[in-house]
Protein backbone atom coordinates (compact mmCIF):
# COMPACT_ATOMS: atom_id res chain seq x y z
CA UNK A 1 0.00 0.00 0.00
CA UNK A 2 0.98 3.09 -0.42
CA UNK A 3 1.97 4.60 3.11
CA UNK A 4 5.06 6.30 2.74
CA UNK A 5 3.56 8.35 -0.41
CA UNK A 6 3.25 12.11 -0.26
CA UNK A 7 -0.15 13.08 0.62
CA UNK A 8 -2.02 13.93 -1.79
CA UNK A 9 -6.05 14.37 -2.12
CA UNK A 10 -8.55 15.54 -3.86
CA UNK A 11 -12.10 16.42 -4.42
CA UNK A 12 -13.16 15.35 -7.79
CA UNK A 13 -16.94 17.11 -7.88
CA UNK A 14 -19.12 16.96 -11.13
CA UNK A 15 -20.15 20.52 -12.47
CA UNK A 16 -23.74 19.66 -12.60
CA UNK A 17 -25.46 22.01 -9.64
CA UNK A 18 -25.20 23.64 -6.65
CA UNK A 19 -23.01 22.09 -3.70
CA UNK A 20 -25.07 20.04 -1.32
CA UNK A 21 -23.39 20.52 2.21
CA UNK A 22 -22.49 16.57 1.89
CA UNK A 23 -20.16 17.66 -0.97
CA UNK A 24 -18.58 20.78 1.08
CA UNK A 25 -17.61 18.17 3.98
CA UNK A 26 -16.31 15.74 1.71
CA UNK A 27 -13.88 18.60 0.36
CA UNK A 28 -13.64 19.67 4.01
CA UNK A 29 -12.15 15.89 4.90
CA UNK A 30 -9.80 15.65 2.49
CA UNK A 31 -8.66 19.27 2.73
CA UNK A 32 -8.34 18.56 6.79
CA UNK A 33 -5.93 15.35 5.86
CA UNK A 34 -3.68 17.22 3.48
CA UNK A 35 -3.50 20.00 5.30
CA UNK A 36 -2.71 18.02 8.20
CA UNK A 37 0.10 15.88 6.76
CA UNK A 38 1.62 19.06 5.13
CA UNK A 39 0.00 17.24 1.98
CA UNK A 40 -1.75 18.85 -1.24
CA UNK A 41 -4.94 19.56 -1.53
CA UNK A 42 -6.26 19.16 -5.30
CA UNK A 43 -9.68 20.08 -6.80
CA UNK A 44 -10.46 18.29 -10.26
CA UNK A 45 -13.67 18.57 -11.98
CA UNK A 46 -15.11 15.62 -13.45
CA UNK A 47 -17.21 16.91 -16.21
CA UNK A 48 -17.20 13.81 -18.56
CA UNK A 49 -21.01 13.32 -18.57
CA UNK A 50 -21.62 16.25 -21.06
CA UNK A 51 -25.08 15.05 -20.85
CA UNK A 52 -25.31 16.74 -17.17
CA UNK A 53 -22.69 19.83 -17.58
CA UNK A 54 -23.81 22.34 -16.19
CA UNK A 55 -22.73 26.17 -17.10
CA UNK A 56 -21.37 27.93 -14.18
CA UNK A 57 -21.13 25.13 -12.18
CA UNK A 58 -17.82 24.91 -12.07
CA UNK A 59 -17.32 28.45 -11.32
CA UNK A 60 -19.91 28.11 -8.16
CA UNK A 61 -17.69 25.40 -6.77
CA UNK A 62 -14.46 27.67 -6.47
CA UNK A 63 -15.93 30.51 -4.89
CA UNK A 64 -18.06 27.73 -2.69
CA UNK A 65 -14.38 26.69 -1.69
CA UNK A 66 -12.62 30.41 -1.21
CA UNK A 67 -15.68 31.59 1.37
CA UNK A 68 -15.03 28.14 2.91
CA UNK A 69 -11.39 28.57 3.26
CA UNK A 70 -10.70 25.31 2.25
CA UNK A 71 -8.65 26.70 -1.00
CA UNK A 72 -7.46 24.20 -3.64
CA UNK A 73 -3.40 23.97 -3.31
CA UNK A 74 -4.20 22.53 -7.16
CA UNK A 75 -7.54 23.16 -9.37
CA UNK A 76 -8.24 24.50 -13.19
CA UNK A 77 -7.63 28.37 -12.42
CA UNK A 78 -3.93 26.96 -10.36
CA UNK A 79 -2.61 24.35 -12.38
CA UNK A 80 0.26 22.35 -10.66
CA UNK A 81 2.33 19.44 -12.08
CA UNK A 82 -0.14 17.56 -13.04
CA UNK A 83 -2.61 19.41 -15.12
CA UNK A 84 -5.28 19.53 -16.60
CA UNK A 85 -7.11 19.56 -14.17
CA UNK A 86 -11.02 19.21 -16.07
CA UNK A 87 -10.87 15.83 -16.93
CA UNK A 88 -12.62 16.75 -20.43
CA UNK A 89 -9.18 18.36 -21.32
CA UNK A 90 -7.45 15.30 -20.44
CA UNK A 91 -9.62 13.57 -22.84
CA UNK A 92 -7.30 11.84 -25.14
CA UNK A 93 -5.27 10.39 -22.59
CA UNK A 94 -7.77 7.54 -21.47
CA UNK A 95 -8.13 5.33 -24.18
CA UNK A 96 -5.01 3.94 -24.49
CA UNK A 97 -5.75 2.31 -20.90
CA UNK A 98 -9.58 1.51 -22.26
CA UNK A 99 -7.57 -0.48 -24.95
CA UNK A 100 -4.81 -1.85 -23.08
CA UNK A 101 -7.61 -3.19 -20.67
CA UNK A 102 -9.03 -4.74 -23.80
CA UNK A 103 -5.88 -6.30 -25.10
CA UNK A 104 -5.15 -8.18 -21.61
CA UNK A 105 -8.79 -9.76 -21.71
CA UNK A 106 -10.11 -6.99 -18.85
CA UNK A 107 -12.71 -5.22 -20.80
CA UNK A 108 -14.10 -5.80 -24.32
CA UNK A 109 -15.78 -3.76 -27.02
CA UNK A 110 -19.86 -3.28 -27.29
CA UNK A 111 -21.28 -3.20 -30.15
CA UNK A 112 -25.08 -2.89 -28.73
CA UNK A 113 -27.44 0.37 -29.96
CA UNK A 114 -28.99 2.65 -27.37
CA UNK A 115 -32.17 0.75 -28.97
CA UNK A 116 -30.70 -2.38 -28.54
CA UNK A 117 -30.15 -1.95 -24.75
CA UNK A 118 -33.75 -0.71 -24.24
CA UNK A 119 -35.16 -3.71 -25.70
CA UNK A 120 -33.41 -5.53 -23.23
CA UNK A 121 -34.51 -3.64 -20.68
CA UNK A 122 -38.08 -4.10 -21.62
CA UNK A 123 -37.99 -7.69 -21.73
CA UNK A 124 -35.87 -8.09 -18.21
CA UNK A 125 -36.85 -5.51 -16.46
CA UNK A 126 -33.81 -6.27 -14.33
CA UNK A 127 -31.39 -6.37 -17.55
CA UNK A 128 -27.36 -6.10 -15.97
CA UNK A 129 -24.99 -5.92 -18.91
CA UNK A 130 -22.76 -8.68 -17.42
CA UNK A 131 -21.55 -12.03 -16.92
CA UNK A 132 -25.23 -13.58 -16.85
CA UNK A 133 -26.13 -12.21 -20.63
CA UNK A 134 -22.70 -11.19 -22.03
CA UNK A 135 -22.26 -13.40 -24.37
CA UNK A 136 -25.97 -13.12 -25.95
CA UNK A 137 -24.92 -9.02 -26.43
CA UNK A 138 -23.30 -7.85 -29.07
CA UNK A 139 -19.93 -7.28 -28.29
CA UNK A 140 -16.00 -8.92 -29.10
CA UNK A 141 -16.80 -11.55 -26.52
CA UNK A 142 -19.73 -13.05 -28.39
CA UNK A 143 -18.88 -12.07 -31.97
CA UNK A 144 -16.36 -13.56 -34.09
CA UNK A 145 -12.95 -12.13 -33.98
CA UNK A 146 -13.15 -11.29 -37.95
CA UNK A 147 -16.95 -9.33 -37.38
CA UNK A 148 -15.30 -7.48 -34.46
CA UNK A 149 -12.45 -6.42 -36.43
CA UNK A 150 -14.51 -5.49 -39.10
CA UNK A 151 -16.83 -3.73 -37.12
CA UNK A 152 -14.43 -1.69 -35.85
CA UNK A 153 -11.95 -0.97 -39.08
CA UNK A 154 -15.91 0.20 -40.74
CA UNK A 155 -15.92 2.65 -37.85
CA UNK A 156 -19.08 1.40 -36.47
CA UNK A 157 -20.16 3.24 -33.11
CA UNK A 158 -19.08 0.99 -29.45
CA UNK A 159 -18.36 1.56 -26.02
CA UNK A 160 -15.29 -0.32 -23.93
CA UNK A 161 -16.58 -2.21 -21.17
CA UNK A 162 -14.84 -3.88 -18.02
CA UNK A 163 -15.53 -7.53 -17.67
CA UNK A 164 -16.14 -8.22 -14.34
CA UNK A 165 -15.41 -11.90 -13.16
CA UNK A 166 -18.33 -13.93 -12.98
CA UNK A 167 -17.31 -14.92 -9.52
CA UNK A 168 -14.17 -13.21 -7.39
CA UNK A 169 -14.18 -11.47 -4.32
CA UNK A 170 -12.82 -8.50 -4.21
CA UNK A 171 -12.52 -7.03 -1.14
CA UNK A 172 -9.73 -3.83 0.21
CA UNK A 173 -9.25 -1.95 3.91
CA UNK A 174 -11.16 1.15 4.43
CA UNK A 175 -10.02 4.03 6.38
CA UNK A 176 -13.68 4.26 8.10
CA UNK A 177 -15.15 0.43 7.83
CA UNK A 178 -12.49 -1.63 7.34
CA UNK A 179 -12.33 -4.60 5.74
CA UNK A 180 -15.32 -4.62 2.82
CA UNK A 181 -15.58 -7.23 0.37
CA UNK A 182 -17.68 -7.51 -2.40
CA UNK A 183 -18.85 -10.34 -5.02
CA UNK A 184 -17.63 -9.44 -8.67
CA UNK A 185 -20.73 -11.41 -10.25
CA UNK A 186 -23.30 -8.71 -8.66
CA UNK A 187 -21.66 -6.07 -10.25
CA UNK A 188 -22.17 -5.26 -13.82
CA UNK A 189 -19.97 -4.72 -16.98
CA UNK A 190 -19.23 -1.11 -16.21
CA UNK A 191 -18.88 0.98 -19.98
CA UNK A 192 -15.03 2.32 -19.21
CA UNK A 193 -15.30 4.41 -22.37
CA UNK A 194 -18.08 6.07 -24.21
CA UNK A 195 -18.90 5.89 -28.15
CA UNK A 196 -18.12 9.63 -27.73
CA UNK A 197 -14.69 8.83 -26.89
CA UNK A 198 -14.83 10.31 -23.12
CA UNK A 199 -14.39 8.08 -20.24
CA UNK A 200 -17.33 7.41 -18.10
CA UNK A 201 -16.31 8.43 -14.33
CA UNK A 202 -15.16 5.10 -13.60
CA UNK A 203 -11.99 4.96 -16.15
CA UNK A 204 -11.23 8.68 -15.70
CA UNK A 205 -11.35 8.67 -11.85
CA UNK A 206 -8.61 6.01 -11.80
CA UNK A 207 -6.37 7.42 -14.68
CA UNK A 208 -6.44 10.40 -13.06
CA UNK A 209 -5.75 9.54 -9.40
CA UNK A 210 -2.40 7.52 -10.79
CA UNK A 211 -1.73 10.46 -13.00
CA UNK A 212 -2.02 13.15 -10.23
CA UNK A 213 -0.25 10.73 -7.52
CA UNK A 214 -3.03 10.77 -5.09
CA UNK A 215 -2.66 8.80 -1.87
CA UNK A 216 -5.99 9.01 -0.27
CA UNK A 217 -9.41 9.33 -0.97
CA UNK A 218 -12.26 10.52 0.89
CA UNK A 219 -15.62 10.64 -0.94
CA UNK A 220 -19.34 9.62 0.03
CA UNK A 221 -20.29 6.43 1.04
CA UNK A 222 -23.00 6.49 -2.22
CA UNK A 223 -19.45 5.54 -3.99
CA UNK A 224 -18.97 2.43 -2.02
CA UNK A 225 -20.72 0.38 -4.58
CA UNK A 226 -18.31 1.74 -7.41
CA UNK A 227 -14.79 0.39 -5.16
CA UNK A 228 -14.77 -2.84 -6.90
CA UNK A 229 -14.57 -1.75 -9.98
CA UNK A 230 -12.09 1.24 -9.20
CA UNK A 231 -9.64 -1.66 -7.11
CA UNK A 232 -9.93 -4.11 -10.35
CA UNK A 233 -8.97 -1.11 -12.53
CA UNK A 234 -6.22 -0.46 -10.31
CA UNK A 235 -5.11 -4.26 -10.21
CA UNK A 236 -6.07 -4.57 -14.54
CA UNK A 237 -4.08 -1.87 -15.06
CA UNK A 238 -1.02 -2.77 -13.51
CA UNK A 239 -0.94 -0.46 -10.89
CA UNK A 240 -2.03 -1.96 -7.63
CA UNK A 241 1.34 -1.40 -5.76
CA UNK A 242 0.38 2.46 -6.20
CA UNK A 243 -3.07 2.15 -5.27
CA UNK A 244 -4.35 4.90 -2.90
CA UNK A 245 -6.30 4.47 0.67
CA UNK A 246 -9.68 4.93 0.63
CA UNK A 247 -12.59 6.40 2.73
CA UNK A 248 -15.87 6.18 1.90
CA UNK A 249 -17.41 8.98 3.95
CA UNK A 250 -20.88 8.39 5.99
CA UNK A 251 -24.12 9.65 4.83
CA UNK A 252 -25.48 12.88 5.72
CA UNK A 253 -28.98 11.79 6.67
CA UNK A 254 -32.28 13.86 6.88
CA UNK A 255 -33.23 14.66 10.38
CA UNK A 256 -35.15 11.99 11.10
CA UNK A 257 -32.25 9.66 9.95
CA UNK A 258 -34.61 8.29 7.15
CA UNK A 259 -32.12 8.31 4.00
CA UNK A 260 -29.68 10.31 2.58
CA UNK A 261 -30.60 14.39 2.92
CA UNK A 262 -31.41 15.46 -0.26
CA UNK A 263 -32.16 19.21 -2.09
CA UNK A 264 -35.95 18.37 -1.93
CA UNK A 265 -36.05 18.02 2.13
CA UNK A 266 -34.17 21.42 3.06
CA UNK A 267 -37.40 22.52 0.41
CA UNK A 268 -39.94 20.34 2.28
CA UNK A 269 -38.47 21.28 5.93
CA UNK A 270 -37.58 25.02 4.78
CA UNK A 271 -33.82 25.01 5.36
CA UNK A 272 -30.90 24.74 2.86
CA UNK A 273 -29.13 21.99 1.59
CA UNK A 274 -26.56 24.14 -0.75
CA UNK A 275 -23.62 26.04 0.49
CA UNK A 276 -24.59 29.16 -1.42
CA UNK A 277 -28.06 30.30 -3.03
CA UNK A 278 -27.62 28.58 -6.48
CA UNK A 279 -29.73 29.39 -9.92
CA UNK A 280 -30.15 26.77 -12.26
CA UNK A 281 -29.33 28.42 -15.52
CA UNK A 282 -31.94 26.29 -17.25
CA UNK A 283 -34.97 27.02 -15.49
CA UNK A 284 -33.93 30.33 -13.30
CA UNK A 285 -35.01 28.19 -10.38
CA UNK A 286 -33.02 29.69 -7.55
CA UNK A 287 -32.20 26.79 -4.79
CA UNK A 288 -31.30 28.72 -1.44
CA UNK A 289 -27.85 28.28 0.51
CA UNK A 290 -26.37 28.92 3.62
CA UNK A 291 -24.22 31.80 3.08
CA UNK A 292 -27.06 33.90 1.73
CA UNK A 293 -29.74 33.13 4.54
CA UNK A 294 -26.59 34.85 6.90
CA UNK A 295 -24.15 31.66 7.55
CA UNK A 296 -20.53 32.77 8.55
CA UNK A 297 -18.18 30.22 6.94
CA UNK A 298 -16.31 29.89 10.08
CA UNK A 299 -19.97 28.16 11.40
CA UNK A 300 -20.72 26.48 8.38
CA UNK A 301 -17.32 24.88 8.43
CA UNK A 302 -17.60 23.82 11.62
CA UNK A 303 -20.81 22.34 11.82
CA UNK A 304 -19.68 20.35 8.89
CA UNK A 305 -16.88 19.15 10.42
CA UNK A 306 -18.76 17.87 13.55
CA UNK A 307 -21.08 16.14 11.01
CA UNK A 308 -19.78 12.77 11.43
CA UNK A 309 -16.77 13.09 13.51
CA UNK A 310 -15.54 14.27 17.27
CA UNK A 311 -12.79 14.72 18.59
CA UNK A 312 -13.50 12.12 21.61
CA UNK A 313 -14.49 15.28 24.10
CA UNK A 314 -17.48 17.41 24.29
CA UNK A 315 -15.96 19.83 22.79
CA UNK A 316 -18.15 21.23 19.37
CA UNK A 317 -16.60 24.36 18.71
CA UNK A 318 -13.90 23.91 15.88
CA UNK A 319 -11.77 26.56 13.87
CA UNK A 320 -10.35 25.57 10.41
CA UNK A 321 -7.08 26.01 12.32
CA UNK A 322 -8.25 23.02 15.51
CA UNK A 323 -10.13 20.89 12.68
CA UNK A 324 -6.91 20.49 11.12
CA UNK A 325 -4.75 19.66 14.20
CA UNK A 326 -7.37 17.66 15.84
CA UNK A 327 -8.99 15.65 12.29
CA UNK A 328 -8.49 11.96 12.89
CA UNK A 329 -9.65 9.32 10.13
CA UNK A 330 -9.97 6.43 13.00
CA UNK A 331 -13.09 9.10 14.92
CA UNK A 332 -15.00 9.27 11.99
CA UNK A 333 -17.92 7.38 12.06
CA UNK A 334 -19.31 4.48 10.36
CA UNK A 335 -22.75 4.86 10.75
CA UNK A 336 -24.64 8.35 9.07
CA UNK A 337 -25.09 11.72 10.52
CA UNK A 338 -28.09 12.59 11.15
CA UNK A 339 -28.62 17.00 9.72
CA UNK A 340 -29.91 18.97 12.62
CA UNK A 341 -31.02 22.15 11.20
CA UNK A 342 -31.71 23.92 14.67
CA UNK A 343 -28.02 22.51 15.92
CA UNK A 344 -26.52 24.55 12.84
CA UNK A 345 -28.31 27.72 14.05
CA UNK A 346 -26.45 27.31 16.81
CA UNK A 347 -23.19 27.26 15.29
CA UNK A 348 -23.93 30.62 13.84
CA UNK A 349 -24.97 32.13 16.56
CA UNK A 350 -22.03 30.64 18.79
CA UNK A 351 -19.51 31.85 15.81
CA UNK A 352 -21.12 35.66 15.54
CA UNK A 353 -20.19 35.57 19.40
CA UNK A 354 -16.79 34.20 18.56
CA UNK A 355 -16.35 36.77 15.83
CA UNK A 356 -14.94 40.63 17.14
CA UNK A 357 -17.43 43.14 16.56
CA UNK A 358 -14.72 45.17 14.00
CA UNK A 359 -14.86 42.12 11.41
CA UNK A 360 -18.42 41.96 11.84
CA UNK A 361 -18.99 45.57 11.36
CA UNK A 362 -19.43 45.69 7.53
CA UNK A 363 -22.03 42.88 7.24
CA UNK A 364 -23.56 45.04 10.10
CA UNK A 365 -23.01 48.46 8.23
CA UNK A 366 -24.59 46.36 5.21
CA UNK A 367 -27.66 45.24 7.35
CA UNK A 368 -28.40 48.57 8.09
CA UNK A 369 -28.16 50.34 4.75
CA UNK A 370 -31.00 47.88 3.45
CA UNK A 371 -33.39 49.44 6.26
CA UNK A 372 -33.24 52.95 4.66
CA UNK A 373 -30.33 54.18 7.01
CA UNK A 374 -27.14 55.86 5.87
CA UNK A 375 -24.37 54.67 7.70
CA UNK A 376 -22.36 57.44 6.95
CA UNK A 377 -24.01 59.61 9.05
CA UNK A 378 -23.66 57.02 11.80
CA UNK A 379 -20.35 57.11 14.43
CA UNK A 380 -18.40 53.40 13.91
CA UNK A 381 -18.07 53.38 17.95
CA UNK A 382 -21.74 54.25 18.30
CA UNK A 383 -22.46 51.01 15.76
CA UNK A 384 -19.50 48.89 17.28
CA UNK A 385 -21.53 49.55 20.79
CA UNK A 386 -24.67 48.84 19.67
CA UNK A 387 -23.33 45.51 18.50
CA UNK A 388 -21.79 44.39 21.30
CA UNK A 389 -25.16 44.98 23.27
CA UNK A 390 -27.06 42.48 20.62
CA UNK A 391 -24.64 40.41 19.93
CA UNK A 392 -26.00 37.63 22.21
CA UNK A 393 -29.07 37.63 20.23
CA UNK A 394 -28.40 37.15 16.87
CA UNK A 395 -28.55 33.98 15.20
CA UNK A 396 -27.96 35.49 12.24
CA UNK A 397 -25.77 38.82 11.16
CA UNK A 398 -29.32 39.67 9.59
CA UNK A 399 -31.15 39.44 12.48
CA UNK A 400 -29.01 42.12 13.61
CA UNK A 401 -31.96 44.87 12.30
CA UNK A 402 -34.47 43.15 14.14
CA UNK A 403 -32.89 43.51 17.43
CA UNK A 404 -31.46 47.32 17.05
CA UNK A 405 -33.54 48.37 14.45
CA UNK A 406 -34.48 51.26 17.72
CA UNK A 407 -31.00 52.43 18.19
CA UNK A 408 -31.66 53.85 14.43
CA UNK A 409 -34.98 54.80 14.58
CA UNK A 410 -37.39 56.09 16.72
CA UNK A 411 -40.12 53.40 16.94
CA UNK A 412 -43.28 54.14 15.27
CA UNK A 413 -45.44 51.62 16.79
CA UNK A 414 -45.74 50.89 20.89
CA UNK A 415 -46.65 47.84 22.45
CA UNK A 416 -49.34 50.36 24.19
CA UNK A 417 -51.59 47.36 25.22
CA UNK A 418 -49.03 46.23 27.23
CA UNK A 419 -49.32 49.36 29.13
CA UNK A 420 -52.35 51.17 28.98
CA UNK A 421 -54.69 49.35 31.15
CA UNK A 422 -52.73 49.84 33.72
CA UNK A 423 -51.67 53.61 33.43
CA UNK A 424 -52.46 55.98 36.42
CA UNK A 425 -51.30 59.35 37.17
CA UNK A 426 -48.99 58.85 39.39
CA UNK A 427 -47.02 56.80 36.61
CA UNK A 428 -47.40 60.04 34.14
CA UNK A 429 -45.98 62.33 37.00
CA UNK A 430 -42.88 59.63 37.58
CA UNK A 431 -42.01 60.12 34.41
CA UNK A 432 -42.81 63.89 33.93
CA UNK A 433 -40.04 63.77 36.93
CA UNK A 434 -37.66 62.09 35.18
CA UNK A 435 -37.50 63.55 32.13
CA UNK A 436 -36.21 66.69 34.92
CA UNK A 437 -33.72 64.41 36.84
CA UNK A 438 -32.16 63.17 33.12
CA UNK A 439 -31.97 66.77 32.01
CA UNK A 440 -29.94 67.58 34.96
CA UNK A 441 -27.45 64.50 34.61
CA UNK A 442 -24.13 65.13 33.14
CA UNK A 443 -22.68 61.71 33.81
CA UNK A 444 -24.90 59.63 31.52
CA UNK A 445 -23.39 56.50 32.14
CA UNK A 446 -25.29 52.77 32.89
CA UNK A 447 -23.92 52.86 35.97
CA UNK A 448 -24.93 56.34 37.21
CA UNK A 449 -28.71 55.93 35.35
CA UNK A 450 -29.96 52.34 37.10
CA UNK A 451 -29.40 53.27 40.59
CA UNK A 452 -30.78 57.14 39.53
CA UNK A 453 -34.01 55.53 38.14
CA UNK A 454 -34.27 52.54 40.46
CA UNK A 455 -34.10 54.94 43.64
CA UNK A 456 -36.80 57.40 42.32
CA UNK A 457 -39.28 53.91 41.63
CA UNK A 458 -38.57 53.11 45.69
CA UNK A 459 -39.54 56.34 47.01
CA UNK A 460 -42.40 56.79 44.52
CA UNK A 461 -43.97 53.75 45.97
CA UNK A 462 -44.84 52.00 43.09
CA UNK A 463 -43.42 48.73 41.99
CA UNK A 464 -40.22 48.32 39.98
CA UNK A 465 -41.80 45.98 36.64
CA UNK A 466 -45.08 48.66 36.46
CA UNK A 467 -42.86 51.27 35.90
CA UNK A 468 -39.20 49.28 33.76
CA UNK A 469 -41.40 47.39 31.77
CA UNK A 470 -43.21 50.83 29.96
CA UNK A 471 -39.88 52.49 30.36
CA UNK A 472 -38.40 49.83 28.33
CA UNK A 473 -41.34 50.36 25.66
CA UNK A 474 -40.92 54.03 25.38
CA UNK A 475 -37.08 53.60 24.47
CA UNK A 476 -37.77 50.28 22.13
CA UNK A 477 -41.29 50.29 21.01
CA UNK A 478 -41.94 46.29 22.48
CA UNK A 479 -40.57 44.25 25.71
CA UNK A 480 -37.59 43.31 24.00
CA UNK A 481 -33.96 44.62 23.70
CA UNK A 482 -31.06 44.17 25.75
CA UNK A 483 -30.93 45.79 29.44
CA UNK A 484 -33.05 48.82 29.36
CA UNK A 485 -30.27 51.07 31.24
CA UNK A 486 -27.30 49.98 28.63
CA UNK A 487 -29.78 51.44 25.73
CA UNK A 488 -30.75 54.30 27.65
CA UNK A 489 -26.88 55.16 27.86
CA UNK A 490 -26.65 54.23 24.16
CA UNK A 491 -29.34 56.22 22.94
CA UNK A 492 -28.09 59.38 25.12
CA UNK A 493 -29.72 62.03 27.02
CA UNK A 494 -31.09 64.07 24.52
CA UNK A 495 -32.97 61.27 22.44
CA UNK A 496 -34.00 59.17 25.52
CA UNK A 497 -35.67 62.42 26.47
CA UNK A 498 -37.49 62.90 23.43
CA UNK A 499 -38.74 59.28 23.37
CA UNK A 500 -40.02 59.24 26.82
CA UNK A 501 -41.74 62.44 25.83
CA UNK A 502 -43.24 61.44 22.31
CA UNK A 503 -44.52 58.02 24.21
CA UNK A 504 -46.05 59.52 27.49
CA UNK A 505 -48.92 60.87 25.68
CA UNK A 506 -49.84 57.43 23.89
CA UNK A 507 -49.69 55.90 27.30
CA UNK A 508 -52.01 58.10 28.90
N1 LIG B 1 -17.20 12.86 -9.61
C1 LIG B 1 -17.59 12.17 -8.44
C2 LIG B 1 -18.62 13.03 -7.72
O1 LIG B 1 -19.25 13.79 -8.36
C3 LIG B 1 -16.38 11.90 -7.59
C4 LIG B 1 -16.45 10.67 -6.75
C5 LIG B 1 -15.06 10.34 -6.22
O2 LIG B 1 -14.57 11.11 -5.40
O3 LIG B 1 -14.48 9.35 -6.64
O4 LIG B 1 -18.81 12.99 -6.54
Amino acid sequence: MSSQKRVRVRFAPSPTGGLHLGGVRTALFNYLFARQHQGEFILRIEDTDQTRFVPGAEEYINECLAWCGIVPDESPSKEGAYGPYRQSERKPSYRQYAEQLVEKGFAYYAFDTAEELDEQRKIQPNFRYSHENRMNLRNSLSLPAEVTQQLLAEGHSHTIRIKMPQDETVSFEDMIRGRVSFETGLVDDKVLLKADGMPTYHLAVVVDDKAMEISHIFRGEEWLPSAPVHILLWEYLGWADEMPQWAHLPLILKPDGNGKLSKRDGDRLGFPVYAMNWTDPKTGDLTKGFRELGFLPEAFVNMLGVLGWNDGTEQELFSLAELIEKFSVSRVSKAGAKFDFEKAKWFNHEWIKRTDDVTLLPKIKENIEQHGVDTSTQSETYMLNVLGAVKERLTYVEDFWTQASFFFVTPEQYDVEAVKPKWNEQKTAFFQEIINDFELQSDWTAAVLEPLFKEKITSSGLKMGELMMPYRIMLVGGKFGPDVFQITELLGKEEVIRRIGKALPLFS
